[in-house]
């Protein structure tokens, strides 16, 4: 058996669970002893009751999950319950895939994205600063906007990932910010695509993004998902009306602003495309309503924003 096949049903599988009594690796159906024929003579070093012998939190679904639970089906929700442990530690034998560089702890990889994040958008910050011509943007500004803007759009990444790691967290289950193989494959197409093309295309990143486990109720699952886009819709809420209260004749900030406001809603819009693992897709199958009223939110700040970039006399005071 392969590294990611159940050694009971031979099912590749999302994640792995070792059995503590034989020592070999199963699905999250034939995780537990009664599961898999367990030859295994030592002793289970706790009780195996199977369901609900844990009160509160994540056990309380573990039935529905396990029942459900479709190995070799591809989520970043695994349905795993009642795992004593952390099971984002590799040395608790759970195999999480597609993540980059599983034994380095969350504040490392948040620490990882968040200088990804940062250097692709003072790229794309420079590219547009260099290009604004404005009476009253000083040569201090020009050298220190890029930073401001990879700020708040790195800003906007990271409380969207919170805000999904929060809700699963609200619920009792085991939910962090991991770095993605796949992810950091898109980062590095992305980031090669726009110096190879000279700026013509837009970096795009994606290096990592919060994994929830057990995420197996169909409601709290469309709450976690929810929350990372609604967080860059409530974000936009707040940049968009700063710009009119910025003092005419300091049109850069307005300009500042608004770019930061239009990555915040690019990035909730891109989330929300109802399609693979994308937090749309969930939301799409959660509740069509709350879906088309955050996506219909987020799109209309879209338009407004491409208006005014378009109609600069609509938001800048000097002529
Ligand atoms: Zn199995
Ligand atoms: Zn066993
Ligand atoms: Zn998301």
């Amino acid at each position: 058996m392969g590294k990611n096949t159940c050694d009971f049903c031979g099912e590749t599988s999302y994640m792995l669970f070792p059995c503590k009594n034989c020592g070999q690796s199963y699905c999250a159906i034939h995780r537990l002893p009664e599961n898999h024929d367990c030859t295994g003579s030592i002793p289970s070093p706790r009780d195996y009751t199977p369901f609900g012998s844990t009160p509160g939190n994540a056990a309380t679904y573990s039935q529905a999950a396990l029942e459900q639970d479709s190995p070799g089906e591809y989520s970043w929700e695994p349905n795993i319950t009642e795992f004593d442990g952390d099971p984002f530690d590799p040395s608790s034998g759970v195999v999480i895939k597609g993540v980059m560089l599983p034994k380095l702890k969350e504040p490392f990889h948040i620490a990882i994205a968040f200088a990804i994040m940062f250097f692709i958008g003072i790229l794309t910050a420079m590219s547009i600063f260099s290009q604004l011509v404005l009476p009253s943007f000083t040569s201090v500004e020009r050298a220190i906007f890029p930073y401001l803007l990879a700020s708040i759009s790195t800003g906007g990444f990271l409380t969207h990932e919170f805000s999904h790691r929060q809700v699963g967290r609200h619920y009792g289950l085991p939910a962090r910010f991991r770095l993605l193989t796949f992810g950091m494959l898109l980062t590095a197409i992305g980031v090669g695509g726009y110096l190879m093309s000279s700026g013509t295309f837009p970096p795009f990143a994606l290096p990592g993004a919060v994994v929830v486990i057990g995420l197996d109720n169909r409601d709290h699952a469309g709450k976690c998902k929810i929350a990372g886009p609604l967080s860059n819709f409530i974000i936009s809420c707040i940049i968009f009306p700063v710009i009119f209260l910025i003092p005419p004749g300091n049109d850069e900030y307005r300009v500042l602003l608004l770019y930061g406001a239009y990555i915040n809603t690019f990035l909730g819009v891109f989330n929300m495309l109802p399609v693979g693992l994308l937090d749309g897709a969930n939301i799409f199958k959660w509740n069509k309503k709350y879906y088309f009223l955050l996506m219909a939110g987020l799109v209309a700040f879209l338009v407004t924003e491409f208006v005014f970039f378009y109609n600069t006399s609509l938001f800048l005071t000097i002529y």
